[in-house]
């Protein structure tokens, strides 16, 4: 079997992956903010997350995943400034912060669902776990790695000589960084905040608890050492986010948690995806302009289609999000699933020598570091192939599926009954609905009654079935 290497943002390489115990593989996912809804870019982590869980699954280790929910403390400026995103969202739309937290958490689960994410073992939220952030800062207190300001109580990053390796970071070249605006607080920019007083001058926050420092509420960073250390111990195997999360949030994550636990390296492999963009500029979500899940399904794509455009790029990739890359990824996905759905129809067996030929070349692209766009590339040679019966090929796409994860075994259940005529006729249908062509769409509909053939539409595509 094939060693699985893997991209260590930390060291700069792609390394042998083994597990710090046995095949137990635990890893941890920075989670969403959940003052609104989940952009398309905002997903592209978990995606991300679940091919790296799903492939080690399918190289035969366990895992324990751990993804946490942001309902406090992260600003709207990463380096301390700025307000917190949940007051401000609850400010703005007149709602109880805890409701806007519960409202978009529930609705990120969903989207996840959709998106065919596996569920993490632990769902953990900063607001359960304001105990344990308080007792690292007294840890962190104890042992001189930090000092109170007027707002808060910071960590002191000269006390740090490795500070900023994640990131290569250099102090004094920061200094001069616009992100870290210094704060008139702060001893060096490149300090944190571990716990902020609720300020007095403004309105009273809704989400504060007392401290030993004063009434206030926890720094964005120390919310994920907390958690994943209570859930996954120390040090564990992998620690996944997006790469905005390089410089400061998980530059601080280590700093803190080395210090706290005394253990270097505290994460094995930090891994990180690429950058969506949306049209010409950067998707936030604050910034507005943002698509989601439920967009795209209003316009007739599936979040399979979603799924698959997003391993059709390398996770390290930047990749462009477009019209008309999201209707290319669903026409592909559509023809994909026809064929699996013949495959798993066919009773031809040939090749059955060679399938493990195809599995070993499936194998060496997703263990050369996810190579997701190979590992697609392989899957339609399958399909594609004269040198493998169906039987054979039914067999390989139930199994890459096991990481893919595009519904290719359920297509077959709705493999159809109609003939040559029908079909096509189906997915001419399918090509105007992709265009919008809801006129054309309804036209078909009725011709293809006519024939005894019942349309309908799920979220996942169109399902027939005779009158
Ligand atoms: P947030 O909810 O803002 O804390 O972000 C959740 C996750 O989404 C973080 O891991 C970010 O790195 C990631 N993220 C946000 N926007 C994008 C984007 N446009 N492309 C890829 N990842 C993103
Ligand atoms: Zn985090």
């Amino acid at each position: 079997m094939n060693e699985l290497q893997l991209y260590n943002t930390f060291t700069r390489k792609k390394e042998r992956f083994s597990a710090l115990e046995g095949r137990q593989v635990r890893m941890y996912s920075c989670g969403p903010t959940v003052y609104g809804h989940a952009h398309l870019g905002n997903m592209r982590p978990y995606v991300f997350a679940d091919l790296l869980r799903r492939t080690l699954l399918w190289c035969g280790y366990e895992v324990k995943h751990v993804i946490n929910i942001t309902d406090v403390g992260h600003l709207t400026d990463d380096a301390d400034a700025g307000e917190d995103k949940m007051e401000l969202a609850a400010r703005s739309l007149d709602l109880s912060a805890w409701d806007i937290a519960e409202k978009w958490t529930r609705v990120f689960k969903e989207d996840l669902e959709k998106l065919c994410v596996l569920e993490p073992h632990v769902w953990c939220k900063a607001t359960d776990h304001i105990a344990e952030q308080i007792d690292m800062i007294r840890i962190l207190e104890e042992k001189g790695f930090t000092y109170r300001a007027r707002d808060g109580v910071y960590f002191d990053t000269t006390r740090d000589p490795e500070y900023g390796t994640l990131a290569r970071l250099h102090l004094d070249a920061q200094q001069t960084q616009e992100r870290i605006e210094a704060s008139s607080h702060k001893r060096s920019p490149a300090d944190f905040a571990l716990w902020k007083l609720s300020p007095r001058e403004v309105a009273k926050r809704q989400m504060e608890w007392d401290s030993p420092w004063g009434v206030g509420f926890p720094g964005w960073h120390i919310e994920c050492s907390a958690m994943s250390s209570k859930y996954l111990g120390v040090p564990f195997d992998i620690h996944t986010g997006g790469v905005d999360h390089i410089p400061v949030h998980h530059t601080n994550e280590i700093a803190q948690s080395e210090a706290v636990f005394g253990v270097r390296p505290w994460v094995r492999f930090w891994m990180h995806n690429g950058w969506m963009m949306f049209d010409s500029g950067k998707m936030s979500k604050s910034g507005g302009g943002v698509v989601t899940l439920d967009d795209i399904e209003e316009m007739g794509i599936e979040p399979g289609a979603f799924r698959y455009f997003l391993l059709s790029a390398h996770y390290r990739q930047q990749i462009t999000y477009s019209q008309d890359a999201i209707e290319g990824a669903q026409a592909s996905l559509r023809r994909l699933r026809r064929h699996a759905a013949e495959a798993r129809e066919s009773d031809e067996s040939i090749g059955a020598e060679r399938v493990e030929t195809y599995r070993g070349r499936f194998r060496d692209a997703l263990t050369d570091d996810l190579n997701s766009p190979q590992a697609l590339a392989v899957v339609w040679e399958v399909v594609r192939s004269s040198d493998l019966g169906g039987r054979e090929k039914w067999a390989l796409l139930v199994d890459f599926d096991r990481v893919l994860a595009l519904g290719l075994e359920s297509a077959g259940l709705d493999v159809p009954d109609v003939d040559e005529d029908a079909m096509r006729l189906i997915e001419e249908r399918e090509a105007a609905r992709a265009d919008r062509d809801w006129a054309r769409a309804d036209e078909i509909r009725d011709r293809l009654l006519e024939m005894g053939i019942v349309l309908e539409d799920k979220p996942d595509g169109t399902r027939w079935r005779r009158a």
